[in-house]
């Protein structure tokens, strides 16, 4: 059984002051509502400046609020300005961090092989791993639904063995801050078959340990039907996790 994760991707908003509020306030929305973490889990993704914040937050006030990085850099240290290690995350408790997101693969370049070596780089680490993939419109006209997000998945896990805490997220382009969110069985056939590549990389028991999330303008009022689907084991939230009443009615979605 695998323990559902909603994860907020903040991208590039909330300073540090701004990180603080919101996780006070998560945490105590959570709190009011009585959450079950261990039920469904939730996860922060603030930028790397707000870490060492969030870090202090949620040690001083025992939070069951995990958090993780946006990204991370593929090299252990040395000359690579402006890039951040496994290491000084793992410093930090970092839970988890985000590889290969769409806006990084699109206005930074990187490829499936960096994905591939970042994922690597975090394992490292102990750090766990959200693989992202996603095909864009053009790619889902062309190829269908599956085809893009299977190819990319399938380089980030070459090379590594089984036994590694992983997640995926499935997050089509055109989903993403569009408003037009994938239907649920859109999500469910394409996680199925990220499913099936973890299966045949990484073996029948990491294929059914490694949570696969669906992210792209979900929201309150559509993360149900998301969550009902089989292979769909949490979401990345982006704009709706900005707000700690939409986010917090996200993770409770069952109620
Ligand atoms: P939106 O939820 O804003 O569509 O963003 C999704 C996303 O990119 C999360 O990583």
């Amino acid at each position: 059984t695998r323990t559902p994760l909603i994860a907020g991707n903040w991208k590039m908003n909330l300073d540090h002051l701004q990180a603080i509020a919101f996780v006070q306030k998560l945490a105590w929305s959570l709190d009011d509502a009585k959450h079950d973490f261990d039920a469904v889990e939730v996860a922060v993704f603030p930028p790397f400046t707000d870490l060492r914040s969030v870090q202090t937050l949620v040690s001083a006030d025992k939070l069951s609020l995990a958090y993780g990085g946006q990204d991370i850099s593929q090299h252990e240290s040395g000359a690579y300005t402006g890039e951040i290690s496994g290491a000084f995350l793992a410093q930090l408790d970092t839970k988890y961090v985000i590889i290969g997101h769409s806006e990084r693969r699109t206005l930074h370049g990187e490829t499936d092989e960096i994905v591939a070596a970042k994922t690597k780089a975090a394992i490292g680490h102990g750090i766990v791993p959200i693989v992202c993939v996603g095909e864009t419109s053009d790619d889902l006209e062309k190829f269908g639904p599956s085809a893009v997000p299977v190819a990319q998945l399938k380089v980030a896990l070459e090379g590594l063995k089984p036994g590694a805490d992983m997640v995926v997220a499935y997050e089509p382009v055109w989903a993403i801050g569009s408003g037009q969110a994938a239907t649920p069985e859109q999500a469910q056939t394409v996680c199925a078959a990220l499913r099936a590549v973890v299966s045949e990389a990484l073996g029948a028991d990491a294929a059914a340990a490694t949570r696969i999330l669906y992210g792209g303008s979900v929201k309150s009022g559509n993360i149900a039907g998301f969550m009902r689907e089989p292979d769909v084991d949490g979401a990345l939230v982006g704009g709706a996790s900005l707000d700690v009443a939409e986010f917090a009615a996200i993770v409770r979605y069952q109620k």
